[in-house]
């Protein structure tokens, strides 16, 4: 038998990729892991609703460069996600302009780091509101029409601290247990219907957020680039290896397949060993 070398192998026909004819929305994916798992399920057949904060010059290249390596249609929607009427619009409007909403990825976050003591409310507010409320509520518009044509896939993008704690981010780890714990009750009352939904997990994930803390923390602490990353953000993740986008793209693609449909409940890590410890 001759093995095929890699070189020559061709991606597969779009007729022949997993998610061709689906519809995705991926809140929070004009940057980092929600960019990566929309190129991703682009890469798999899907149409993409783009949403997220940013510059709509640099947004419109991102749609334009998504749609350039696929055949799929992207479209940008600018709702915010703070406010539970965004985040229902989100998905109606995607109902009304593609005739369907089976895949949603509820991505975006923020983060602030301070003791509990001097935690500011609003950052508190804000944190709830957008890491953990939003999912509540484009779950909660999703849903009915998912379960209508019985078959639905909703990730959400939770972290390692949805599993365990580390001191001064009291509203990141609360939200973040709070959608692990949110993504069971879905699974459950999804699992007659052909709805899944599941947790995914990310230790540090090389992204803009946290290239943005490594300077600061450099500056805060008086060390080094190098000694940030081995010593403050890879210390708890025992590969000492961030994990990539394209990781997180390729485990979302899997769980919205047909492979994933008994998959559900879940709470995934991808954090190089953090949370076996
Ligand atoms: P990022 O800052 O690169 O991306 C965040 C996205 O959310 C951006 O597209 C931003 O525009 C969007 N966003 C912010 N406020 C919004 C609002 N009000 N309405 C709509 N969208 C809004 O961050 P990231 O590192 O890619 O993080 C994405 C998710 O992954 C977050 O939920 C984060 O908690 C989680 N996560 C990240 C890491 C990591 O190491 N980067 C680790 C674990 C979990």
């Amino acid at each position: 038998m001759t093995v095929q070398p890699l070189a020559e192998l061709k991606p597969a026909p779009p007729s022949v990729r997993p998610l061709s004819g689906r519809v995705a929305i991926v809140t929070g994916s004009t940057s980092g892991i929600g960019l990566g798992i929309a190129r991703a399920l682009a890469d798999a057949g899907a149409d993409i609703v783009l949403n997220g904060l940013g510059e709509l010059a640099a947004i419109d290249r991102l749609c334009a460069q998504i749609e350039a390596g696929s055949d799929v249609r992207v479209h940008y929607d600018s709702a915010n996600l703070m406010r539970p009427e965004g985040a229902a619009r989100l998905v109606d409007d995607t109902l009304s302009r593609f005739g369907r909403a089976d895949i949603l990825i509820n991505n975006a976050g923020i983060q602030h780091v301070s003791p509990i003591e001097d935690f500011p409310v609003d950052k508190w507010d804000a944190i709830l509101a957008l890491n953990l409320s939003a999912a509540f509520h484009t779950i909660r518009t999703a849903f009915g029409p998912m379960k209508e044509v019985g078959w639905g896939r909703i990730v959400n993008v939770a972290s390692a601290h949805g599993l365990v704690a580390s001191p001064f981010k009291s509203a990141y780890v609360a939200a973040k247990h709070g959608i692990v714990g949110l993504t069971k009750t879905v699974a459950l009352e999804g699992a007659r219907h052909g709805v899944t939904c599941n947790a995914i997990c990310p230790g540090y994930v090389w992204t803009p957020l946290v290239e943005n803390q490594i300077g600061d923390t450099a500056t805060a602490r008086g060390i080094t680039r190098e000694e940030v990353i081995e010593n403050v953000l890879l210390a708890a993740q025992p590969s000492k290896k961030f994990a990539s986008v394209d990781e997180l793209g390729a485990l979302a693609v899997f769980l919205c397949s047909d492979g994933g449909q008994s998959i559900t409940g879940t709470a995934l890590p991808v954090d190089g060993g953090w949370t076996a410890q």
